[in-house]
């Protein structure tokens, strides 16, 4: 049997208080992964990455490190770190003795423990400040020195919870890329809490979409975006239009949806659905095209399948990027987006437009998750 990095099966966790924080959890991580728990304020995501530190006990399941069962073992003999959402630096010690202090609980002899210290000053550029108090110094350096800390006692695996929250936009996007390097310099294995979708799609290998306390999805940032699998994944991550109806058929690697307002084709994971269930197809904002058309010709007129007529219900330019709401008759809105050179000033709120895209881009999925 292969052994993981990472493995948890089954792992679910229910507090005195409430209904379950996490269920039936299962995932298996390689080594060196950059794996990112993306869902909403309350999915579950802490609670996943404390089971893991050992900061939290388990209810269900079972986690593996490096093959080896660790549902019991203390956090500090688990080979993980963890950076806290709030850093949580000691202010009265100094930059130098933040980062050792990992070192000081494992008893590293002072020697040893120095040299490992000024190393990772040094890596992170802490070096003209390891003397400072950590409450004199910016969001930016505090976080540095959370990261050095974590990264000092050398883990198998870094936990990191929404570290870069307290950021503003242009240092977030600084320390992302800072981050991602160091990860893959360093091979450790990161898991990396955040409620922020771009985050989570620029930084990681693959991406675990949470909701209400389980998994919707686990994918590559790009198959979440252009093959989504569920409805929450669906509204969730970037721009989709989702035409609801049935799956009336299933052609090999296509499904075609009835709406009431045409009939649609998109990629299917056929071995999960069958014919005759509740279905949608999904279309991303950019697979959209649009001609201006003559007539409110219905929908299931149009020859071919993949082709709507709507109308321009509202148009605003972010940069190159055009974006459009559309109204379909009877009440379904279509999101589409395109180059400001495709979509000039022809295209105003009002103008019918044929609407058409490729099934190939379109992915159908069942109605309702769980
Ligand atoms: P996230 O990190 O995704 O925002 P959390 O893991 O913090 O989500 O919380 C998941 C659920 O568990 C929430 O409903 C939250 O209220 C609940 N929860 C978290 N910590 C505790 C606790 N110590 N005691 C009881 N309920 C908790
Ligand atoms: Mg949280």
């Amino acid at each position: 049997m292969k052994t993981y990095d990472l493995e948890l099966i089954g792992v679910g966790k229910t507090y005195e208080t409430g209904a379950p924080a996490v269920s039936d959890f299962n995932l298996n991580v390689e080594k060196g992964e950059f794996i990112a728990f993306l869902g909403p304020s309350g999915c579950g995501k802490t609670t996943t990455l404390r089971m893991i530190a050992g900061f939290e006990s388990i209810t269900t399941g079972d986690i593996f490190i490096g093959g080896r069962r660790i549902n019991d073992m203390p956090p500090e003999r688990r080979p993980t770190s963890t950076i806290f959402q709030n850093y949580a630096l000691f202010p009265h010690m100094s930059v130098r003795r933040n980062v050792g202090y990992g070192l000081d609980v494992k008893g590293v002899p002072k020697a040893e423990r120095d040299r490992k210290v000024d190393r990772m000053l040094a890596t992170l550029g802490l070096d003209d400040i390891a003397d400072a108090r950590p409450t004199r110094l910016s969001g930016g350096q505090r976080q540095r020195i959370a990261l050095a800390r974590g990264l000092v006692v050398e883990p198998e695996i870094l936990l990191l919870d929404e570290p870069l929250g307290a950021l503003d936009a242009n240092l977030r996007r600084a320390i992302q890329a800072e981050l991602k390097l160091l990860q893959v310099n360093l091979g450790i294995t990161f898991i990396f809490v955040t409620h922020a979708q771009s985050e989570a799609l620029t930084m990681s290998d693959r991406i675990v979409v949470m909701n209400n306390g389980r998994i919707e999805q686990v994918s590559t940032p790009r198959d979440l975006y252009t093959r989504p699998r569920t409805p929450f994944v669906a509204n969730f991550i970037g721009r989709n239009t989702i035409l609801p109806g049935t799956l009336a058929a299933v052609d090999g690697t296509l499904g075609r949806v009835t709406t009431t307002f045409g009939t649609f084709t998109g990629a299917i994971d056929s071995a999960a659905m069958g014919t005759g269930r509740e279905a949608a197809v999904v279309v991303p904002a950019e697979a959209f095209t649009m001609e201006p058309s003559r007539g409110p010709a219905a929908g299931a007129g149009v020859p071919g399948g993949n082709a709507l007529d709507a109308r321009i219900e509202s148009r605003s330019v972010v940069g190159p990027i055009v974006r459009f709401d559309l109204a379909v008759e009877g009440g379904q809105s279509v999101m589409l987006e395109g180059h400001r050179d495709r979509y000039g000033e022809d295209f105003a709120a009002g103008t019918p437009v044929r609407v058409t895209w490729d099934a190939s881009k379109a992915t159908v999925i069942p109605a309702a998750a769980h």
